[in-house]
Formats: C-alpha cells, structure tokens, sequence
C-alpha cells in the first residue's frame, strides 16, 4: 500500500513537471521588424486564405499606372522568396537563418546574382515627400515616404536601404523614379544583416509604422499589397 501510494505520488509530480515544461515549451522569437508580433497568437492556417489571390504577377492587379512604379527593374522576378502577406516562421521561412516570425507586411524585392556587389540604385514608387530615414532594428537604413494613393495618405517604407546614400532629408519632395539610395550591402549593418534585397510595404494612413511583420491579420489589414501598385513593368 505504501509503496502503491509512493509510485502515485511520484507519478503526479512527473505530470506535473512535464505539464509545466510543456507551458514553458513555445519559445518567442522576437521580430527585430517589429518588437510586437507575437507567434503565439498568429494564425498560420490563415496563410492560404491571405496570400492567396494576391498572386504579385497579375497585370489585372495592377492599379494606379503612372503615378507609380516599381522601385527596381524586372520588379516581378524579384519577388520570389517573401510576397505581400506571406505567413513566416523559422521553420517555414525561404531564408536561413530566419529571424522573424508573423505576417509579412510588405514584399521583397530580390537581388539577381550579379548585382551583390553593385550600387543597386532603389527608385521612389510615387511621387510624395521624405517623412523618416533612420537606422532601426531588422532593416538597417529604413526611409519613409509620404505619397497620396485613392485619394488617401499612405506612407512607403523601403527597408534595407545604405542611409549614407540617401541625400534627400525629412520634408524633402520626392519625385516618382528619383533615386533615394543604393541597397545596404548584404549581411552588414546596413542591412542590419540581412541579405540584400528590398523590403517594400505600403502603410496605410499618415501615421509612420515600420513594421516588417504583424502578428495577426486584422493588423495585416492596415498595408497594402505593393504589387497591387509598384511591381508594373519598369521603363529606364
Ligand atoms: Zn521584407
């Protein structure tokens, strides 16, 4: 009997123990983007439903022709690792090591090979004004940009840019096609060691929110698709 109730008293504390660890067990990875997606509370079987349809390639897609463009040239054969809405893990990222964690809030605009070692000169997607450019957690150089879209503010934020190499200054009018800056070099500080590429989201409102990663799509709904405006064929 005693020993019955020995062997029942250590089994509960095993129980227990395991039920604690298991509590523990999710670790949170922070997105350097963000400081404010939560994986525990995002949804990843939401990701077929928010990407879907919103395939970057479809010309139907694009609006607004002439008051925007691509910030890049061949925009659509950039964007092969992280389009508009895309759901990332560490797990299930296209990029390895992979440090962030939510919804992705804008697209990526890819390198091709030969131009890592190149001055990549990034265009303004619309014509508005320099609201932001600051070094910040998981970009780098980030600049923001104020432009008009339907009528309604929207900011633009392109990410991963080499700062010293943007002349224009906050206030400063920014002309659709005008160079801000070159890309950051890849995995240095001016990328915040990340590759080099682009990171381009549309922000909707005045309000300048930088975030790379939402953890949740109700705040997904706050940007906007790039591609739905800024992926048309590019004219030198
Ligand atoms: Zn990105």
């Amino acid at each position: 009997m005693k020993k019955t109730i020995i062997i029942l008293s250590l089994l509960a504390i095993t129980t227990a123990a395991t039920y604690l660890l298991l509590q523990n067990e999710p670790a949170k990875i922070n997105s350097p983007d963000t400081n404010s997606a939560s994986p525990a509370s995002a949804q990843p079987e939401k990701l077929a439903e928010d990407s879907g349809g919103r395939n970057p390639a479809a010309p139907q897609d694009r609006k607004g022709e002439g008051q925007w463009q691509a910030p890049l040239g061949r925009p659509k054969d950039r964007i092969t690792k992280k389009n508009f809405g895309i759901y990332i893990t560490p797990r299930n990222s296209p990029v390895k090591p992979e440090h962030f964690n939510g919804y992705h809030t804008g697209a990526d605009f890819e390198i091709f090979p030969e131009e890592l070692n190149a001055d990549i000169p990034v265009r303004a997607v619309c014509s508005g004004k320099l609201k932001l450019k600051k070094h910040a957690a998981g970009y780098g150089g980030v600049v923001v940009e104020q432009c008009v879209l339907d009528n309604q503010p929207v900011t633009i934020i392109y990410g991963h840019l080499k700062l010293s190499s943007v002349a224009a200054r906050p206030e400063d009018d920014i002309k659709i096609g005008e160079t801000l800056g070159i890309l950051g070099a890849a995995y240095s500080p001016e990328t915040d060691g990340e590759r080099k590429h682009l990171h381009l989201g549309f922000h909707r409102g005045e309000a300048i929110d930088i975030k790379g990663y939402v953890p949740s799509s109700s705040a997904l709904s706050q940007w906007l698709d790039p591609c739905l405006y800024a992926c048309g064929d590019f004219n030198e």
